[in-house]
Order: C-alpha cells, then structure tokens, then sequence
C-alpha cells in the first residue's frame, strides 16, 4: 500500500484512497480471504454489521503478523440497531467481533428515512465518536436532504459519506455537495459489481494505457478524489485492482469514462430503501 495516497479527513484521521470491500465474502471464508488481500498489499479493509464476516476481517488483520497501526478498518452499523442505545450496543458487539481493539471508521450503513430517525441515531454515533474506540465516523447512503438535517440538528458533519458510484452512476451532484461541506466520498461498488468491465470505451482507453478495464474505473475514481475498496475473492485480481499507482489517465481519457454516466444504479436508491433485518 506504500504508492496509496492518503486523505485527510474533516476530523484529521487519514484514509487510505484504496482499500479492500468484503461484501459477500462469507464469514467461513473471510479470514482466509482477507489474510490474502492484506498479503496482496491491501491496508484498509471495509465490513459491515451486516455482511456477517467481522469476525474473519478482524482474525485476518490480528493473525497477519502487520502492524494493528498499519491498517484502517471501517465497519458500519446494522439496520436494525438505529434507535440510541441499540446504536451503543451494536458498536459494542462490533468492537469485540473484529477484536483489534478499535475501529478507524465507523458509519451508519443505510438512512432508513421512514424508519426511526436518522438524526438520532446520528447523536449516537457522536458519543461513539468520543470513545477510545473509534477514531471517526461518518455516513453511507445518504442523500443530500438526510445531510442537510445532520447539519442543521447536530454540531457533527461526518467525516465520510459512501455511496455507489461507477461510471455508470457517477453521481457529481452529490460528490460536489459533501466536497463543498468537506465530506469525503467513498465509492462503493467502483466497478458496479463487474457491469462495467465489457464495456467498449473502458476497454479501448485500457488498451492505450496497457490496463484492463477495472484497472481504468479504478483509475478514474482515485483522479476523481474518491475513495475505493473493490472487492475480489482472487488474489490475481486483488493484485491486479491495486496496481494502478503506475499510469495516469489524461484529462481526454478521464472525459471519456466521464461520458458513460447513464444515471444508472444497481443497488437500492436510499430513498425507498427501509429494509430492516
Ligand atoms: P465491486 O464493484 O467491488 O465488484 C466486485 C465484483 O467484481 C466481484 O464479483 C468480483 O468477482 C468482480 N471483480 C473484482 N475485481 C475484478 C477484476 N479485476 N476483474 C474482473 N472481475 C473483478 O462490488 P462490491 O459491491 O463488492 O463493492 C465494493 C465494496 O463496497 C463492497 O465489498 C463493500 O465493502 C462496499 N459496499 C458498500 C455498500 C453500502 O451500502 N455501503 C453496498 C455495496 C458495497 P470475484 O470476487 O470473483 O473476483
């Protein structure tokens, strides 16, 4: 991870730009899974509450051998732990699941706005926020609205909004709201669970700069400022998303993959979504 750029956050912390997403890694396989993505080279590593893998992420990051320090891991709060003290308990549980001692972020996972309130458990977070166990916290999935009423009804701006982004869905709108309020932005999905890779002008661009298409969304991300973490249960391809700190996209290249934006979205819109486990 040495050539991974760092992002300073609104709270000081610094993220590494790329790290390692576990999305549907199952927990039976995700130790050995994650020990191979930190042996790859990866740092930061993203799981959730809800993925049911914390316990293989956080058995991976302790049995490495790499310093605790080295690494930053991000876990976000379940669906069904919004009201306050839920919030507390669950980030409790999380902390003793992965058991390497705290957390570097920690979000909430989904804004549920016809169920609970958001705000609320917003003000959780901010008391996780003065533990020793979590050095920041931050948001996924909301929208410009739910960010307005963190604003106006709490002191805290999350250090971090995650969001699906790809070139399918590159979502400047909100990009350029949370970098004018100074939230950085986490791409999730970076490679739209693969949608993207046959797609004809990544290829093309890959081939002038000797990279396969995923290394060219990749790419695109990490010049847009956002930051990845693709997930791959290969290490071939682990290796092969990571290295993509020796080439650049020029801005005719960067307009290119800029142009594939069809406003198109695979997961949920975070509007409509209300799942509770
Ligand atoms: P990605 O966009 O990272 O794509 C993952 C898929 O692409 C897998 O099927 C993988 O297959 C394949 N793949 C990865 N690299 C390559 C490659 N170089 N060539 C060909 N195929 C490749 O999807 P994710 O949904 O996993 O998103 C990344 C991370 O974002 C998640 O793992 C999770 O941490 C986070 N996330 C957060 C969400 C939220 O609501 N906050 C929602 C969704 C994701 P294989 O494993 O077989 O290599």
């Amino acid at each position: 991870m040495s050539d991974v750029p760092k992002i300073q956050l609104n709270d000081g912390v610094e993220i590494p730009q790329m790290g390692f997403g576990t999305f549907q890694i199952e927990q039976a396989v995700a130790r050995d899974v994650t020990l191979s993505a930190i042996e790859v080279g990866y740092r930061h590593l993203d799981t959730a509450q809800m993925y049911g893998n914390e316990r293989g992420v956080g058995a991976a990051v302790r049995e490495s051998g790499v310093d605790r320090a080295e690494f930053f891991v991000t876990s976000k709060l379940n669906n069904s732990f919004h009201d306050h003290d839920d919030a507390l308990e669950a980030f409790r549980r999380t902390v003793a699941d992965l058991d390497v001692g705290y957390l570097d972020l920690f979000l909430i996972h989904w804004p549920l706005p016809n169920v609970g309130d958001y705000v609320e458990t917003w003000k959780a977070m901010i008391e996780i926020a003065q533990s020793d166990e979590c050095r920041s916290i931050g948001v996924s999935n909301f929208q410009r609205p739910h960010l307005e009423r963190l604003f106006s009804e709490t002191d805290v701006v999350p250090s971090i909004n995650q969001i699906e982004v790809h070139p399918y869905f590159s979502q400047n709108d909100l990009r350029s709201f949370c970098a004018d309020h100074g939230i950085a932005v986490e791409a999730w999905s970076p490679i739209a669970q693969g949608r993207v890779l046959s797609d004809q002008e990544l290829m093309s661009v890959g081939e002038e700069c000797g990279k396969s298409s995923a290394q060219v969304a990749l790419r695109w991300h990490i010049q847009r400022g956002d930051i990845v973490f693709p997930k791959s249960a290969h290490p071939g391809r682990m290796a092969q998303n990571l290295d993509i700190f020796d080439f650049e996209l020029t801005s005719d290249q960067m307009a290119r993959v800029e142009s594939l934006d069809r406003g198109q979205r695979i997961g949920p819109d975070p509007d409509d979504f209300n799942w509770v486990p």
